[in-house]
């Protein structure tokens, strides 16, 4: 198994607060869908030994509106999720843009405290944090960023002992229909 360097965090960039998989279909199975029309594939062997439904989705990890995890590929297995980083990296994505709820962000501190005990080497950062230093000053400023992935900076929620800011967190609300 490759080494784990990196643990990237992303967001979907869909609505705050929107459920993507409405009835049948998981937040996973609609991110691979998508990752197929982007012309993702995950190889053969993969496929066979871990989540044989999903043969596209680039993340490891997709975080549901409720706190519920759900796996994409496996550990290990390289992702397609961040440009010049998929080797050796880990890539989780919350559903919503910048704004997640108290569960979201519940699951996502317990996964990250989960996968460093793993991976003690592996370092955490936010998709934009890993977007090129143009002005080649060893620091990746706001301007520089490609993208706002995942829509909060992900050195300063650790910093802040893995509390986010209000600005950050929105109430959750169950989807019609789910039992509470
Ligand atoms: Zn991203």
């Amino acid at each position: 198994m490759p080494p784990i360097k990196k643990i990237v965090i992303h967001c979907a960039a869909t609505s705050n607060g929107e459920w993507l998989g409405k009835t049948t279909d998981s937040d996973a199975v609609i991110i691979d869908q998508w990752h197929k029309a982007r012309g993702f594939a995950r190889r053969k062997h993969n496929i066979r030994q871990f989540n044989p439904d999903l043969k596209h989705i680039g993340y490891h990890f997709v975080i549901g509106l409720d706190g519920r995890v759900a796996t994409g590929r496996a550990i290990g297995e390289q992702g397609a999720h961040v440009k010049g980083h998929n080797k050796h990296s880990l890539g989780i994505c919350l559903i919503g843009t910048d704004a997640f709820t108290r569960e979201q962000w519940a699951a996502l501190t317990e996964l990250i405290h989960r996968l460093s005990r793993q991976y003690p080497d592996a370092v955490l950062c936010g998709h934009r944090d890993l977007s090129p230093d143009i002005d080649g000053d060893g620091t990746v400023e706001p301007h520089e960023w490609t993208k706002i992935c995942p829509g909060f900076d992900v050195g300063e929620w650790v910093d802040n002992d893995f509390a986010p800011w209000p600005e950050h967190v929105i109430p959750f609300y169950a989807m019609p229909g789910m039992s509470e």
